[in-house]
């Protein structure tokens, strides 16, 4: 087995990669080439061999999903370009997207199935067909136990399985295995990401917004950190469109970031008391009856009873200013342009993980207060968008009567009033990560749960604790990994089953909702290299292999099963058990019967050729200057879709839910004293964030972002660093009560002297990530598992550290 393209010939073809943008090739001729049976002679090609050609396809180096056009010459791509066709991407790859060539040429990538021979987490692993994989999945091996074994020892209960999935476009497929295996334990990264943001706006407005940032006139962007984190195209257009338009953008962070520093204002927040301003804001909004006041008597349900509770409980600036560390002047002066520029004005809703134990109240008190100037479901606010349909790819959902429920910890007394389970107060259907492996490790189950498979997800390196992360891998008997890159997870695995890359694979088919929707496409550029498979195919082989044996262990322990036999026969009933059926069509089979049928064969050529289609794109599409695009007339766009109103049920902002008090949960939002900012002296407040070039650790061993960014660096205060003669660059070790990591520093103004920060997905232990071992510091082996109440999501900044130089 060789890597096909050597590392130096690999790092050459990279020059290429860094440009951003800029696709020389006009729309007419984009066009006409796609139109081509073989696209080969239009492409400009790099090596001058004259063969090249291009194929449309969705970026997977972070969650965006930009459409790309790769170049590939005699089977090797060396070049993405950005497709100008996708609205959601307008004709944009960042550097992240350009590196994606990386991913497919990385030597470190896993490249065939491999079994576990040394110890847990020692990484010593032997080669195997995929047949033996599928084998030791069965029956085990002498290192660790078989399904089999563990379903017949526990009677056919498949919750004693636990499925956990990372975000990308093939969960999809993974989930359809979970779904027909029969498990209730499904755990994926929402927990560790967005959770309390969706939910917190979805129970307030009945969905998640995309901010309408083209028409909006005033910005506050809160914790929310685009010109640094995450550089998309929306991030793109705040800045190119919306500041050059002179919208006003306010930044409030607890650090001078890139977004403070291209902001109008930058507010510098204490870490976790967002809650606090947004209460002041609504405070100064009621008293001074800034509020919409017809589209509040209309749409807002129990304004009443939270218009009392805040001026009752006195959240004036002043006192906010105590919490937060804002000037009380600043304050009023916000929440009075805010309304002045409303309804087009934002509150940006953010897209960030769970920081403070007051998550899930802050984006509904944030809901709420971009409800006040009216600005939902309209021009330059928060709006819902269209969702083009998709026709549906049926999975199997058998019943299996010996399989539990989730494996949750309900509380002794379930008592209205108070969060009916020990961990936290509702469980989402993405759960709660922490919650359940604490639960795991303290054998707070109701039952065994014995075996895991993971898809794409890295919890040793994504989830607060690393060493408990480990505790419970070591634990589990068996661990089945899917993935692409040899991560510090997978080292923890007793059967590696490697993926491709994304650009060795159609995915399926998606639609992207918003102001101008569209369906897109993921389309294979490239065969699979070395034994690696799509997860549809590496689903096909493993169901053939489980299927019929797990369900003899169905038919021994689930009476309802031998009845049916009796009254049938034993074929009959194994056909609605049967593993293998949603794996049995392609991806392209699967993609073509999900498009046909509502939009006709030529979406399913244009999602081939072009990667993207929506109703009507052919008239809608053009060029309006040298790299902006028009996708739909303006009278065609998606703005308002719910007449103004939220999508709630009651179509109203729900100030007041009284649901949330029977589950101990507050029904409104409400500040309370353990939110406050506090730090005892000699420690200091944790905080942790992305950078635009890495996408958590999932891109940590590419070796062109490390170009762009070598490793990361702990910003201290310079005061601080100064008295503790801390110099740039000097090794620190960095402590908590769960662990340690080693990071160099980097003294700085831009941070306050009781906080330090380095951003996440660095400081790797896998030895086979040869750019990712050992560089930098693991944000996670000191953030301690501390869970927000409500949905049980992590609480990422509000761990105090100790620092020490090394
Ligand atoms: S923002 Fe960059 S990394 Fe993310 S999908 Fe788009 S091109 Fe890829």
């Amino acid at each position: 087995m060789q890597v096909e393209v050597s590392r130096r010939k690999f790092l050459q073809g990279s020059v290429a990669m860094s440009i951003v943008g800029g696709s020389s090739i006009g729309v007419t001729n984009l066009l006409a080439s796609h139109d081509e049976k073989e696209a080969k002679t239009s492409i400009t090609t790099k090596t001058g061999t004259g063969e090249a050609k291009e194929v449309a396809t969705l970026c997977e180096m972070c969650v965006n999903k930009c459409a790309a056009l790769a170049r590939v010459e005699n089977g090797v791509v060396t070049k993405l370009n950005p497709n100008p066709l996708f609205p959601k991407s307008k004709n944009m790859l960042c550097p992240r997207g350009n590196a994606g060539i990386q991913a497919l040429y990385d030597p470190d990538r896993l490249k065939h199935p491999m079994i576990r021979v040394g110890k847990k987490g020692e990484g010593k692993f032997k080669k195997v067909s995929w047949e033996e994989a599928y084998e030791a999945i069965l029956n085990g091996t002498d290192k660790f136990t078989g399904m089999n074994k563990i379903l017949d020892e526990e009677k056919d209960n498949r919750s004693s399985f636990l499925f956990c999935a990372g975000e990308g476009m093939a969960e999809h497929t993974f989930k359809t295995f979970y779904s027909a295996f029969g498990s209730a334990n499904w755990l994926n990264h929402a927990s560790l990401c967005l959770q309390t943001v969706i939910s917190g706006y979805g129970v307030t407005l009945g969905g998640y917004p995309q901010a309408d940032l083209d028409n909006a006139e005033y910005v506050i962007m809160a914790g929310a950190n685009r010109a640094e984190a995450i550089v998309t195209p929306d991030t793109m257009d705040i800045f190119k469109r919306t500041k050059r338009r002179g919208a006003k953008l306010i930044c409030i962070d607890p650090r001078f970031t890139n977004t403070a520093a291209k902001a109008d204002k930058w507010l510098a927040i204490n870490p976790g008391t967002d809650l606090a301003l947004v209460l002041a804001l609504t405070y100064v909004v009621i008293t001074e009856e800034l509020y919409d006041k017809k589209y509040v008597s209309e749409s807002f349900n129990g304004f009443d009873e939270y218009k009392k509770s805040v001026v009752d409980n006195k959240y004036t600036p002043e006192w906010a200013e105590k919490i937060t560390n804002i000037k009380a002047k600043e304050i009023y002066k916000i929440a009075r342009e805010f309304m002045a520029h409303a309804p087009k004005s934002v509150y940006y809703p953010g897209r960030r993980s769970t920081f403070s134990n007051s998550d899930f109240q802050l984006r509904r008190a944030m809901a709420i207060f971009q409800g006040l100037g009216g600005g939902i479901d309209t021009k330059g606010g928060l709006v819902f968008g269209k969702k083009l349909k998709l026709g549906k790819h049926a999975g199997i959902e058998p019943i299996y009567a010996q399989a539990q429920g989730r494996a949750v910890d309900d509380a002794s007394n379930k008592v209205k009033g108070q969060a009916p389970y020990n961990d936290c107060a509702i469980v989402s259907g993405g759960g709660s990560w922490v919650a359940w492996r604490n639960r795991y490790l303290e054998d707070r189950m109701p039952y065994k749960v014995r075996g895991m498979f993971i898809y794409k997800h890295n919890p040793m390196m994504n989830m607060p604790n690393t060493q408990k992360t480990a505790q419970m891998l070591e634990k589990m008997e068996l661990v089945v990994a899917i993935d692409t890159m040899p991560s510090d997870t997978v080292m923890y695995a007793d059967v590696v089953l490697p993926e491709c890359t994304y650009l060795e694979r159609t995915d399926p088919v998606k639609t992207f909702g918003g102001i101008e929707p569209s369906i897109a496409q993921r389309n294979k550029v490239v065969d699979p290299m070395f034994e690696t498979k799509p997860v549809m195919e590496i689903m096909r082989g493993l169901t053939e292999k489980i299927s019929k044996p797990i369900f003899d262990i169905t038919k021994k322990y689930d009476e309802d099963v031998q009845d049916e036999i009796k009254d049938s026969s034993e074929e009959e009933v194994y056909a609605e058990f049967d593993l293998t059926k949603p794996f049995e069509h392609s991806q392209e089979e699967v993609n073509e019967h999900m498009v046909k049928g509502l939009y006709g064969e030529e979406a399913v050529e244009a999602l081939k050729k072009h990667g993207v289609f929506y109703p009507d794109m052919d008239k809608y599409f053009k060029q309006v200057s040298a790299n902006e695009h028009q996708y739909y007339p303006e009278k065609k766009r998606y703005y308002s879709v719910n007449g103004g109103k939220p999508k709630t049920k009651t179509k109203k902002v729900e100030c007041v839910i009284s649901n949330l008090s029977t589950k101990g949960v507050d029904s409104m939002p409400m500040w309370k004293d353990e939110y406050n900012f506090n730090v005892p002296n000699g420690k200091f407040r944790m905080l942790t964030g992305r950078h635009a070039q890495f996408t958590q650790s999932g891109t940590s061993n590419n070796a062109v972002l490390r170009d762009l960014m070598p490793e990361n660096y702990l910003w201290i205060n310079k005061r601080v660093a100064e008295k503790k003669h801390i110099k740039f660059g000097d090794m620190i070790e960095v402590s908590s009560s769960v662990g340690k990591t080693r990071i160099k520093a980097y003294p700085t103004e831009k941070i306050a002297p009781n906080q330090l920060f380095f951003v996440h997905g660095f400081g790797e232990e896998s030895e086979s990530l040869t750019w990712a071992y050992k560089n930098g510091g693991n944000d996670n082996a000191v953030i301690e598992d501390i869970i927000e109440p409500v949905y049980g999501a992590a609480s990422m900044h509000e761990t105090n550290v100790e620092i020490r130089k090394v």
